[in-house]
């Protein structure tokens, strides 16, 4: 007997919709088998930050593939990895100066929490408790899932997850969030506060200022609490600097990066690390080691492309594209705002959001994503609303025609859900 010859990709989100066979990628347009031109506003799960296929990064990768593709990354090591190292080192916020390699940006956080774990243990004084903001998202697997919000990504799995501690998102006043961060820091067993700075992508792309990050920071450090900074989607620019950190003049004791660590090319992430964190996690006699390999650490390949972005953002004005891109984006949120069914309009460097009112609050279980998500997709145009969110993140070199048909689309979005 044959099976039946379709055969349908697990991971997808599809939800029934026409999935499109995407052919090639070039900057910020998507090109599809049936011959569609899509813009790609979401930078491809805000990932592409210099765009799809960018020329410098494709040709180090074909570069790499000449010399070495993969090669044991434990008691070895390879060019690219320590140029993409040191170009890190260089370039991060002082005294992140340890660097480990890993695939992807839920495998940086896990990294981040053992190696959070792994401090207070080997010094002797465990801690087991980590801190999270409410809403926040860092990743699918068990552990990422732990710290992220409990709701509809992992409520199936909710007997595998940890119990931590969870601080209020900070709203228009952030005292209550600071208070709750003082109080559970004080109880003397949390071994780190987990944040992802500035923006929280999919708890709903909420932002809250520097000035509070900052104070978090503080508390955290006179607490001897770790402040782990996830900026797997805000770094490499996002928010308008190099890392939201950046703007709150704060540096992490443990800084997660994946995404735009390639410019979205190649699947690799670090996790960044100050040297006590390091020396904890290491010895002569090796009775103090950090546990955690995986077979594809530091990949040259990917590597070579994290070595290339690097190159572009010391060598391309990618600063003034950050910034001329957050202004053409303001533009377009001004126009939605305009709209008597826009509420929370935001904006934070490169991304845009607002939420529709639904008058029902849902959320993000709001059933006007998926509709949302097909007329956008039918105007090629590509968005993913989180629920009710409708929110634009894409690459920094998409154009103003591009951007003026993006802000066609969503305003005509909004108006087809006029209340
Ligand atoms: N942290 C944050 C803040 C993220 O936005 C994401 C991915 N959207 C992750 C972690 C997980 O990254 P990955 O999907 O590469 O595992």
């Amino acid at each position: 007997m044959s099976k039946s010859p379709v055969w349908h990709p697990f991971h997808q989100h599809g939800l029934g919709e026409d999935i499109p066979l995407v052919t090639r990628g070039d900057g910020a347009i998507l090109h599809t088998a049936d011959g569609r031109r899509v813009i790609d506003a979401i930078s491809s799960w805000w990932v592409t930050t210099h765009g799809h296929n960018h020329p410098r990064i494709m040709a180090a990768v074909r570069d790499q593939t000449k010399k070495l593709d993969q090669v044991i990354f434990a008691g070895w090591t390879h060019e690219p990895a320590e140029t993409l190292a040191r170009d890190l080192v260089a370039i991060m916020p002082g005294g992140l100066d340890h660097v480990f390699y890993s695939d992807s940006g839920s495998t940086s956080v896990e990294v981040a929490l053992k190696m959070a774990l792994g401090y207070w243990h080997n010094r002797g004084e465990p801690r087991h408790r980590i801190l999270v903001l409410e809403h926040s998202y860092h990743g699918d697997t068990i552990g990422a899932m732990s710290i992220g919000e409990r709701g509809v990504f992992n409520r199936a799995y909710a007997p595998l997850l940890f119990d931590v501690g969870t601080v209020p998102f900070p709203a228009a006043d952030p005292q209550p969030t600071l208070d709750a961060l003082e109080s559970a820091c004080a109880a003397g067993d949390v071994a780190a506060f987990i944040v992802e700075p500035l923006l929280l992508g999919a708890g709903g792309m909420l932002t809250y200022p520097p000035r509070v990050l900052a104070e978090v920071r503080a508390i955290c450090a006179a607490h001897d609490v770790l402040f782990i900074a996830d900026e797997v989607m805000t770094g490499f620019g996002r928010t308008g600097t190099l890392l939201a950190c950046d703007q709150a003049g704060v540096t992490p004791d443990i800084l997660c990066l994946a995404k735009g660590l390639t410019g979205g090319s190649m699947p690799l992430a670090v996790t960044m690390a100050t040297a006590p964190i390091f020396d904890a996690h290491y010895s002569t006699d090796r009775s103090k080691l950090f546990y955690h390999s995986s077979s594809y650490t530091a990949n040259p390949v990917a590597c070579a492309a994290g070595v290339a972005n690097m190159a572009i953002w010391r060598e391309e004005p990618v600063m003034e594209r950050i910034g001329t891109l957050a202004q053409r984006l303001g533009a377009v949120l001004d126009r939605a705002a305009q709209k008597t069914q826009v509420i929370r309009p935001r904006q934070c460097g490169t991304m845009i959001a607002f939420d529709i009112d639904t008058g029902d609050d849902a959320g993000y279980l709001a059933n006007i994503g998926p509709s949302l998500r097909a007329h956008f997709f039918a105007n090629d145009v590509l968005l993913r609303p989180l629920g009710n969110t409708i929110y634009a993140m894409p690459p920094y070199c998409i154009g103003q025609d591009d951007i003026d048909r993006v802000s066609d689309v969503m305003m005509s979005a909004i108006d087809l859900n006029a209340r």
